[in-house]
């Protein structure tokens, strides 16, 4: 089954609301749209299906680290899951297949990618210009992910290297690489996915670590019959395994947000992982992390270290100083030829690339508003300056413990709750006010000064370039859930007037209409 609509329709001049992006926070956004009577919308994305980031990793080994009883839409179970820990291709399938039974397909158009968002102060619309011709919308919800933007390593001489190079996020599947002598830079959680998958094929394999991840087992194992069986007529067990999971990961938070130590059983945990993964006691030392467990994220894996341990793997801890036409050279000298160069090296999280193209209220850019504070949002979802804007997994709202797609649906519980009292209330706008979204922002970074992310000894992508933690949501995810419950217009400025395009500039009021 595929979601792929044929692209022969045109898009609509003018929309309601405009979605950006068709994966979990896309489609969720276009269902529950649907479901509330907010029929006129249109879903775009660049790519061929629904799936996002599960459409585009499809690199040998990927799965998810979160639970396939979390890692799915509340209001779609899944009682087919095979497995404890879902791999890509099931968890695409599942997005296609509630996808299809959604019914809302018919307003998705793929292959077509946004350029750019403009606010029409003058209308109060946003032109939305894409590839396929421009878009009117009176909202705009983004959705277009927080690990979309592939980063390429800034390595001197990548471009020179003349075998094969690509990005763990763009999978070259044409590439046999049976037999081959392959690098695999990073090792991330993308990278430990990779390692053993492609240590069984190749001839020798390089894995260059700059910095060691903690790696704890993975409890993964098919579903028995019988569980698969109670899941499909008993969906009160679905639920109850769902729940148990949920809390089990929520009491994981302090050790993350209040006291690091507190995380001593999983370090315990990872150590042996490594002793039982790995024979040479000097490969061992050179895999053991530095810093606390949880600074960066906690990977999981049974078959990374065992694949570290074989005879034809070797890890390189020297810096890499360059790349060369045939191979790459670490900062000792050393000199490495490779056939294929496999680059695990992350996305660009804190920079965010849509950003520069989001133009707001006086054209300034979403990565101008940015640009000195790095990124921020009212409750990781409305920005001043932005007026009818919602994003998606915005500024601190990801996790390192749990599900992006409860996330997603505080988040688009929230934008519902905009919508219906935007209705209730005619507003034709609304943007939080910037002291609102000024003290959200500085509760999360006081909060964050004490979590084991800025205190744990370590670089991650979490953090920005001013050292910033602008990605991560330093509570638990039911504080989250009831924080965004109801859309709070007493934090708004909004304005009222007449939806209609010839209405002339709308009524601005500083007050909020709540
Ligand atoms: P990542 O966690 O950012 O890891 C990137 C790796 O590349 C790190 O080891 C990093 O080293 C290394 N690196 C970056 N630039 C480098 C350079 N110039 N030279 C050498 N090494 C370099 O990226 P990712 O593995 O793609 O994962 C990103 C996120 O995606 C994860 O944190 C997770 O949220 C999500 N993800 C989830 C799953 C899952 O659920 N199983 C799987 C894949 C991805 P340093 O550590 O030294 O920076």
């Amino acid at each position: 089954m595929t979601s792929t609509r044929p692209q022969a329709t045109p898009l609509p001049e003018r929309v309601r609301t405009l979605v950006v992006g068709a994966g979990f926070a896309g489609l969720g956004t276009a269902i529950k749209l649907e479901e509330s009577g907010f029929s006129d919308f249109l879903v775009v994305d660049k790519g061929a299906t629904v799936g996002g980031t599960w459409r585009d990793n499809t690199y040998p080994g990927a799965a998810c680290d979160v639970p396939s009883q979390l890692y799915s839409f509340s209001f779609a179970p899944n009682a087919g899951w095979s497995r404890s820990f879902s791999a890509q291709p099931e968890i695409h399938a599942y997005l296609e297949r509630t996808a299809e039974q959604s019914g809302v397909l018919d307003r998705f158009r793929f292959g077509v990618t946004v350029e750019d968002l403009a606010w029409d102060e003058e209308d109060s619309l946003w032109h939305v210009t894409t590839d396929h011709g421009v878009v009117l919308a009176d909202i705009v919800i983004t959705g277009s992910g927080g690990l979309s933007e592939p980063k390429l390593p800034a390595i001197v001489g990548l471009d020179s290297f003349r075998g094969e190079v690509f990005h763990s996020a763009r999978w070259n599947h044409a590439y046999d690489l049976s037999g081959k002598r392959v690098a695999v830079i990073g090792t991330g959680a993308s990278s430990i996915q990779i390692v053993p998958e492609v240590a069984r094929q190749v001839a020798h394999l390089d894995v260059y670590q700059r910095t060691a991840p903690w790696v704890m087992p993975r409890k993964d194992r098919p579903y028995r019959a019988v569980e698969r069986l109670a899941f499909r007529f008993l969906p009160f067990v679905q639920k109850a395994y769902r729940t148990g999971i949920y809390w089990g990961r929520e009491c994981f938070v302090p050790a993350f947000v209040v006291n690091p130590h507190l995380a001593a059983p999983a370090k315990k945990l990872a150590l042996k992982n490594i002793e039982r993964g790995i024979s040479d006691p000097e490969l061992r030392a050179a895999v053991t992390p530095d810093y606390q467990i949880g600074c960066k994220r906690i990977l999981i894996s049974n078959d990374y270290y065992p694949a570290l341990d074989k005879d034809h793997v070797t890890v390189v801890t020297d810096g890499i100083a360059e790349i060369t036409p045939t191979g790459i050279v670490t900062q000792d000298g050393a000199a490495r030829e490779v056939d294929a160069i496999v680059v695990a090296t992350g996305f660009h999280t804190t920079e965010l690339p849509l950003a520069e193209h989001i133009k707001g209220r006086d054209g300034r850019t979403l990565a101008d508003a940015w640009r000195e504070e790095g990124m921020t949002a009212y409750k990781g979802t409305t920005i001043s300056g932005f007026p009818n804007l919602f994003q998606i997994v915005g500024p601190n709202t990801g996790l390192g413990h749990s599900s992006m797609v409860f996330i997603i649906e505080s988040q688009i519980a929230y934008i519902l709750s905009a919508l219906q009292k935007m209705g209730s209330h005619e507003l034709l706008t609304v943007e939080p006010k910037p002291e609102a979204q000024q003290s959200w922002n500085m509760d999360v970074q006081r909060r964050m000064q004490r979590t084991v992310w800025n205190t744990g000894g370590c670089a991650s992508w979490y953090l920005d370039d001013h050292g910033r933690n602008t990605t991560l949501w330093p509570r638990t995810t039911f504080k989250f859930r009831s924080l965004l419950s109801d859309f709070d217009l007493d934090q708004y400025v909004v304005t009222t007037g007449p939806r209609n395009i010839t209405s002339g500039p709308a009524t601005r009021t500083k007050e909020n209409a709540a």
